[in-house]
């Protein structure tokens, strides 16, 4: 009785505007349609960052704009609520339903997790997308997730990511050795082998440490986020590609007891505006990067660099010693591998014949 009362109650505040509601319903039943869903997201980009940022927003909005208003959608920035890597624990707890992060921010929780963001030698955009829809990809996720109380969304993506800012030439591997360089996830992992001393700092500290020499190197994104974040002020060689995120797949993670409560009509729209987001960040991404590229090194005077096979093959090595410990972690981990790595050489094969092989000739032939 109770909750009925407070349910009238809550009715009636809700119907400012439209009291034909609260003057008509006194039964709960026939207004369920009409429910407001508050939802807090909290997200580990700053404000108005251009793609990651925007593009949580935008998916923010498309909650909002699906359900008709019914959904109140309150999104905080990294710090407005919580600190970035806080994310995890404010959704898991409920105090917030969603998160919008990459999951490999909590590889220390577990390193399965890094696998649903990008990790060494992995996917790329298109790969990704075809392992976690279609090659048993979301149930791993799921299993994981649900460990945490989270069920998680794709959510955005990057795609290839560039190999980093350095203050030197990175000629072999042993030019990483002794480097101080901001690299979250396996990457960083693979890194640490490699003698360098990875950190993991959300983007809205990278620019302090490098400038301050706290670090000597950092990777963030690609040409048109690392031109907003100047990182061409304290480092001038601009290396690609970068191994460590292939195709950075961004995540949309929700309270998994609050998902589930809810109809399963809202419930779709949670996650087809996931959905929408994944395909409309990537389009961002590939339509700017070319331009902001070619900025940074006629305005800014960036040398870009490629690295060697050479250095490629040794970082190879240092993944495969990542790897093994990830695998010995736990049962869960291996078998997220395990199917990563089948995914990993299907696609791969495809792809050469496919992207790659059409790409490689297409761009031969026309000079591009
Ligand atoms: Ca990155």
């Amino acid at each position: 009785m109770k909750k009925n009362i407070k349910r009238r109650d809550f009715l009636k505040k809700a119907a400012v505007g439209g009291a034909a509601i609260a003057a008509t319903s006194t039964l709960a039943a026939p207004a369920i349609a009409a429910d407001r869903v508050d939802i807090s997201i909290v997200a580990t980009w700053g404000r108005d960052f251009p793609g990651l940022g925007t593009g949580a927003q935008r998916f923010a909005d498309r909650l909002t704009a699906l359900s008709e208003g019914r959904f109140n959608v309150q999104y905080f920035a990294a710090n407005e609520r919580v600190g970035a890597f806080d994310s995890f624990d404010e959704v898991a707890s409920g105090n917030s339903q969603m998160y919008h992060a990459a999951d490999y921010y909590w590889k220390g929780r577990h390193p399965g997790w890094a696998y649903f963001t990008a990790v060494p030698f992995g996917l790329t955009y298109t790969e990704i997308n075809a392992w976690i829809r279609f090659q048993g990809g979301q149930e791993l996720w799921d299993e994981l997730a649900d460990d945490y109380g989270l069920k998680n969304f794709m959510c955005g993506n990057t795609g290839v990511q560039m190999g980093g800012w350095f203050n030197k030439e990175i000629n072999s591997a042993g030019d990483f050795s002794g480097l101080k360089m901001r690299m979250p996830g396996l990457g960083g992992d693979v890194l640490a082998k490699m003698g360098g001393s990875p950190v993991s700092l959300p983007g809205g500290q990278i620019y302090e440490n490098l400038v301050s020499g706290a670090i000597d190197a950092t990777e963030w994104v690609g040409p048109w986020n690392d031109e907003i974040m100047k990182f061409y002020e304290a480092a001038k060689y601009y290396y690609w590609p970068g191994f460590h995120e292939p195709g950075s797949m961004l995540a949309a993670g929700c309270n998994k007891s609050w998902l589930t409560s809810l109809s399963k009509t809202d419930q779709t729209i949670i996650e087809a505006s996931a959905t929408a987001e994944n395909e409309i960040m990537m389009s961002e991404y590939n339509a700017k990067n070319g331009a902001a590229l070619a900025r940074l090194i006629k305005d800014q005077g960036v040398k870009l660099k490629e690295f060697s096979d050479d250095v490629y093959d040794s970082i190879k090595e240092a993944s495969d010693e990542v790897y093994a410990e990830v695998k010995a972690h736990s049962d869960l981990a291996a078998r997220i591998h395990s199917s990563f790595e089948a995914a990993r050489k299907d696609l791969g094969s495809w792809g050469n014949l496919s992207d790659g092989g059409y790409l490689k000739q297409r761009n031969r032939a026309l000079g591009v």
